[in-house]
């Protein structure tokens, strides 16, 4: 006689993680308004001049064509947010140079970006989100988190149930689509969201692992940058599968403690990481990217002038936030491309433009000069709520007045 297997208790839970990925998101709210460029090659990041011109008295959503900036004219050294995916089969993707995007096609329509709506459209659809699922942690603009695990039905098939659902009402309220993965935990679940793109909802369980993420390239994993990936490629492991056949104490050897254990739970689907839902902001930063190259020295005007911007913004920043800093730091890109940072930590924390200005260009002094300049930036971080402050000012004995990190990139 052969003894019955335990029965599984039948409200038993297990973990179901949602991650929401909007769909091309600034394209994709970009199309609502101009319907007729649907299907076609779009592109947003463009400046002011990238706007339609209006003609006589047609709704912009009426406009023809003609009316709309061709990336082929864009001259300048702006970088695409989103494109739609008829660009993307071209091979233009986020982040890219406009002028890179230009030559692979030059046919594409280009738009400004609009951040505004686009923070509204995105306010919009995590509401939608809260009243189905009220555990959200806010990735960004376009994407969140979401725990599935006691909303009532998010254990339905896994969370597929619900995961419809929140597509389905996002859909019918914005009129955008978004792409979800559902699995046991964050990292899975992000990578489970990118599979099924756009529109998808991809369920991943544990036992799903050594399919469907194994087979995957090591960089698919969020917390694999290029640099570890490079460096695992040249100990010749390529995919997910080959880290997760590594001993620990292996991984450990060639990538340190942390992160050598990292790579090995990871590798295995493991992650504990809960969904927060209220998050601090780790830091603040502002940055441009000068139209031409500026040098420290016969540029200073305007150097000089940009900067103060920049730290103006970001009090504004922090205001709105209301954090002060209490690392304040510089970001440099010279015009073969070396990108430096400096930072300084405070004693005591800043939040005014001119004390952010003060502190940046101490940090600036610090950073390399001679060459032009194509881009610059001020990061504020170690952010504190006003309160706060007064229980920093202890640990902040152990610092020296100011200290100054070189940081790779
Ligand atoms: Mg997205």
């Amino acid at each position: 006689m052969t003894s019955a297997p335990k029965p599984t208790p039948h409200n038993a839970t297990t973990r179901r993680i949602a991650h929401l990925d909007m769909d091309a998101f600034f394209a994709s709210v970009e199309l609502l308004r101009y319907p007729q460029l649907k299907g076609l090659p779009v592109v947003i990041g463009g400046g002011r001049n990238a706007q339609p011109q209006p003609l006589d008295d047609l709704p912009i959503d009426k406009l023809p064509l003609s009316q709309f900036a061709r990336l082929r004219h864009y001259t300048g050294r702006g970088v695409i947010t989103t494109a739609t995916y008829a660009a993307r089969a071209f091979g233009i993707g986020s982040a890219m140079g406009m002028m890179k995007a230009a030559a692979l096609c030059p046919d594409a329509y280009l738009l400004p970006a609009d951040f505004e709506r686009y923070r509204d459209y995105s306010r919009r659809f995590k509401a939608i989100i809260l009243g189905i699922a009220p555990i959200m942690e806010n990735r960004g603009i376009d994407e969140v988190y979401i725990d599935l695990t006691d909303v009532p039905g998010g254990q339905r098939e896994g969370g597929r149930v619900i995961a419809r659902l929140i597509q389905k009402q996002i859909f019918l309220e914005t009129g955008l689509t978004c792409s979800i993965g559902v699995a046991p935990n964050k990292l899975l679940a992000k990578m489970a969201s990118e599979l099924d793109k756009p529109n998808g909802v991809t369920v991943l369980f544990e036992a799903d692992v050594q399919q469907r993420i194994w087979p995957l390239p090591c960089k698919t994993m969020n917390g694999i940058g290029p640099k570890s990936s490079e460096k695992l490629r040249n100990l010749g492991l390529h995919t997910l599968g080959d880290i997760a056949a590594c001993e620990p104490h292996w991984l450990i050897e060639h990538f340190g403690n942390s992160y050598g254990a990292w790579l090995h739970a990871a590798s295995h689907g493991t992650d504990e990481r809960p969904v927060v839902t209220h998050s601090e902001p780790v830091s603040i930063s502002r940055e441009t990217t000068f139209e031409r190259n500026l040098h420290a020295k016969r540029d200073k005007a305007q150097l000089g002038e940009v900067f103060t911007q920049l730290c103006e913004r970001l009090a504004s920043d922090l205001r709105h936030k209301g954090y002060q800093a209490r690392t304040v730091g510089i970001k440099l890109r010279d015009d073969t491309f070396q990108t430096t940072t400096r930072d300084i930590s405070l004693p005591a924390p800043v939040a005014d433009a001119k004390a952010i200005r003060q502190a940046a260009g101490i940090a600036l002094k610090r950073a390399p000069l001679e060459r032009p300049l194509r881009l610059l930036g001020v990061k504020l971080s170690r952010l504190v709520k006003p309160g706060q402050a007064q229980d920093d000012t202890a640990s902040a004995q152990n610092l020296d007045l100011f200290t100054d990190t070189q940081q790779p990139i």
